[in-house]
């Protein structure tokens, strides 16, 4: 267990990298920290590793305050985005280089190297180096290494960000299965949202070094606590549309829709649905969006349409093939909505 309490971080020359950061990765949890460039996920990452001394505030691993603990005392693996292989070992010396460091005897760490190697498929390059090793092959080993020395948890900073995307998704799926076989408490960094909610059991989404919503991937998804978080969260962005509470109900891009519970008249909101939650109609409705086929996009098996009209952009997704051609006039219904004030989310 991982907790961290009122963590703050403040660079020379003031820029404040984390502001009060207050979470508990729970035992065993594969914990994803995500957020945009610059947010400060690095940092906590860095100074849960011991990378990098707070300000103020405390971090504490497994019930013991680390806080003032050297890295190499704290028993956590990290693995980089640029992996930090020594291009000079062969894979098996890189793999027990930690165990090395501990001063296990040498046949001790080869039949552990050899052993971590088969389990991430690494038998057959177990004599080459790293120059002589695919992107894949090389975050493998990397891994390998962080395995090697039963750590109490995993520090993990964008392990995949160098891989190519197909790559990239065998990675995302092996490390998955490898979380879960080894049960080893994980913090994984990624700016990513696709790969957080892929991979975590729970997602802290941060900006300007503070959380914004820790919860699980259905629960940042379909109830993202923000317009920020909603915006950042879904591989087609959620369509956010200003909207006023009028007399005869919710005024949102040319549709009347019925008001939602709680609000008055005079009301200004956010009004959220996802592009996946809308349907199309080629017939005029007054619960839906007016908008001329502006742009299509393909997805693969779906296409992405936008909706354009003096009002509003608006996008939704149909099955591939049902889409009209470009410049028809059609209207966008939703079927599922969130309602933001002051770009909160508001419990219906
Ligand atoms: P990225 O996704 O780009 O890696 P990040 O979310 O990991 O970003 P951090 O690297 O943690 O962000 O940086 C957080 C903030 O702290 C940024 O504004 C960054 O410029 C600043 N920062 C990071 N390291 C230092 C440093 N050593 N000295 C001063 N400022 C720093």
């Amino acid at each position: 267990m991982i907790s961290l309490h009122g963590l703050t971080k403040v660079f020379p020359g003031g820029v404040r990298a984390l502001d009060g950061i207050d979470l508990t990765v729970k035992d065993g949890e594969f914990f994803a920290l995500l957020g945009p460039s610059g947010c400060g996920k690095t940092t906590l990452l860095r100074a849960i590793a011991g990378l990098e001394t707070p300000t103020s505030g405390n971090i504490r691993i497994n019930d013991t305050d680390v806080t003032a603990l050297p890295p190499g005392d704290r028993d956590v693996a990290m693995v980089f985005q640029d992996y930090a292989i020594f291009p000079h070992m062969d894979v098996t010396a890189n793999i027990a280089y930690p165990l090395r460091i501990k001063k296990i005897p040498r046949a001790q760490r080869t039949a552990k190297a050899t052993e971590v190697a088969a389990r991430l498929s690494l038998t057959e390059l177990l004599h080459r180096r790293p120059a002589e090793l695919s992107g894949g092959q090389q975050q493998r080993v990397a891994l390998a290494r962080a395995i090697a020395c039963h750590p109490t948890a995993f520090l993990f900073d964008e392990p995949l960000s160098n891989l190519d995307a197909r790559l990239r998704l065998e990675a995302r799926t092996f490390l998955k299965r490898l979380q879960r076989e080894l049960a080893v408490t994980t913090v994984f960094v990624t700016h990513d949202q696709a790969e957080a909610l892929a991979l975590a059991d729970r997602i802290a989404v941060m900006s300007h070094g503070r959380m914004i919503q820790v919860g699980t991937p259905a629960e940042i998804f379909h109830r993202p606590a923000t317009t920020f978080v909603a915006s950042f969260i879904g591989s087609t962005p959620m369509n956010l549309l200003p909207a006023h509470v009028t007399p005869a109900g919710l005024r949102v891009a040319g549709a009347t829709l019925p008001a939602p519970a709680g609000l008055t008249p005079g009301d200004q909101i956010t009004y959220g649905v996802r592009p996946e939650y809308m349907d199309l109609s080629l017939t005029e409705r007054p619960d839906a969006f007016p908008g001329t086929i502006s742009v299509l996009e393909n997805l693969g098996t779906h296409t992405l349409v936008t909706l354009e009209s003096p009002d509003a952009l608006i996008q939704l997704v149909v099955p591939e093939g049902e889409e009209p051609p470009l410049g028809t006039r059609a209207w966008g219904a939703p079927r599922r909505a969130l309602i933001y004030r002051d770009h909160t989310l508001l419990t219906p």
